[in-house]
């Protein structure tokens, strides 16, 4: 399928979590055999063409595609967490989202040093969240200079975001 066939099998639900908000909702798409099988497919080409050595997703969504891609290259996953998950001493950061705050942990050990980690997630609107997971994965050592994303939303401007922290976007799709 194509990025185009992907992108009609997002669900757009309005006013969800908060009144004006239009979530994209990948639960459609993960639950179609081959819309699963092509968004994992087409992350992993882009995350073997830049080098990636490791994957790293962002709870919840991003477990769902970035362990997939891991998998589909025989690479290992990090997983950045929602505070209080790891059963370790963490390395943390807080970070604005698109609606609340919230923070992000890691395993400083899961890391090698200088390791080419490519961040995956389901989807980038303001890129706090992928922000503050690259700023976490190169505390603890590893590279990070490339972040795949299903979804865009680029008048959220999270993609710049990036790009001025010297990390390269690349999206499946986009939505006004
Ligand atoms: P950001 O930090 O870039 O503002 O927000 C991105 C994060 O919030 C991602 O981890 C993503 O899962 C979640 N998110 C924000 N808006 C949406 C949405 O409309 N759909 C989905 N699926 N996730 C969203």
């Amino acid at each position: 399928m194509t990025p185009e066939e992907l992108r009609a099998l997002i669900r757009t639900i309005p006013d969800f979590p908060e009144p004006g908000i239009q979530f994209r909702d990948i639960t459609t798409l993960i639950g179609h055999q081959q819309g699963l099988k092509a968004s994992v497919q087409h992350l992993a080409e882009r995350a073997a063409a830049v080098g990636a050595e490791a994957i790293a997703g962002m709870e919840a969504r991003g477990f769902i595609f970035g362990a997939a891609v891991a998998v589909q290259l025989g690479l290992g996953f990090l997983p950045v967490r929602k505070p209080g998950k790891l059963p370790i001493e963490t390395i943390g950061v807080d970070y604005a989202l698109e609606y609340g705050t919230d923070r992000l942990e890691i395993d400083p050990g899961a890391v090698g040093k200088g390791q080419k980690v490519v961040i995956v997630d389901d989807l980038i609107a303001t890129g706090g969240t992928a922000l503050a997971a690259a700023e976490l994965l190169r505390m603890a050592g590893a590279s990070v200079q490339n972040a795949l994303f299903v979804i865009d939303l680029p008048d959220l401007g999270g993609a710049g975001k990036l790009r001025d922290a010297g990390i390269a976007v690349d999206c499946l799709m986009e939505f006004e």
